[in-house]
């Protein structure tokens, strides 16, 4: 017997803002698929970041989408609901020694990069130089003892011993087969904070896990982040969901919409009675 699992797709915004167009796009190709495959379709709230993300940001999103023509199932999942499935998630990375604090600051990763001289860059910025993963663990529990704040980052030369000669690959619709080499992309990633259990990439992984997403769609923003991801789905035992990078939306001057810009957005769209184009 073949049964063919299920499709589920999700869109995942975070509350720090309004929704523009990028987002619409976005939110609507993951609809659209679900709904050509007479699969589910799921939205998530990613709201780990309490500083940053608002309520009416949240109201917004659900009024902007219903503006769009989308449907979802209720209730939505929202992050901030769920830390203690990340801090479970986190411990099992932990247990398996993968862990480990780092104390610096922004500033002082660039000056030990500026010293060292030989910064290792990816597309997301110069690497992590291993500062506090050298640490004593006498060095390390005097650090933790003053009470200093830290981040828990991965130790990606342990997680690609565990992986051994294993080589972990991803099937991405527009992009192909892929392999994934999260070591030149991200080094020791940030997995966690002191206060937070868990980090954009730590939650993703385990929420797109746990609402068993089929096909993860998002923008190719995202997609230097999937060779983590897929990492983390090794670590973690779970299932690689089927992955689609879409090209991401400009406007008339060719710049990509984003939060921090003034994009139009989809809320003084829709109070303006304007109409989507696609
Ligand atoms: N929350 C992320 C964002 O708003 C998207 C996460 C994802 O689709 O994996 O950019």
């Amino acid at each position: 017997m073949n049964i063919t699992p299920q499709v589920i797709t999700r869109f995942a915004p975070s509350p720090t803002g309004h929704l523009h167009l990028g987002h619409a796009y976005s939110a609507k190709l993951a609809y659209d698929f679900a709904r050509k495959h007479s699969g589910r379709f799921l939205l998530r709230i990613e709201d780990i970041d309490q500083d940053r993300c608002k309520p009416e940001y949240e109201q917004a999103i659900y009024e902007d989408l219903e503006w769009v023509g989308l449907t979802w199932e209720m209730p939505v999942r929202r992050q901030s609901d769920h830390m203690s499935d990340y801090k479970q998630a986190l411990d099992i990375l932990d247990q398996k020694g993968l862990l480990f604090p780092c104390f610096c600051t922004r500033k002082d990763i660039r000056r030990e990069i500026e010293e060292s001289g030989r910064a290792a860059h990816s597309s997301e910025g110069p690497l992590y130089p291993g500062t506090c993963r050298a640490l004593t663990e006498t060095q390390r529990q005097s650090q933790l003892d003053s009470g200093k704040p830290y981040a828990l980052r991965l130790h990606m030369a342990k997680a690609l011993e565990l992986m051994g000669h294993q080589t972990l690959t991803w099937t991405d619709l527009e992009a192909g087969e892929q392999t994934a080499t999260p070591e030149t992309l991200l080094g020791d990633a940030v997995l966690a904070r002191k206060d937070i259990p868990t980090s954009y990439h730590l939650s993703v992984v385990v929420d797109d896990h746990q609402q068993n997403i089929s096909h993860v769609i998002r923008g190719k923003d995202l997609f230097q982040a999937t060779h983590l991801h897929r990492l983390l789905q090794f670590l973690l035992g779970y299932k690689t969901p089927v992955y689609l990078h879409h090209d991401l939306l400009t406007d008339e001057n060719g710049w990509r919409y984003a939060k921090r810009d003034n994009s139009k957005t989809l809320k003084s769209m829709r109070e303006n009675g304007e109409e989507l184009s696609f």
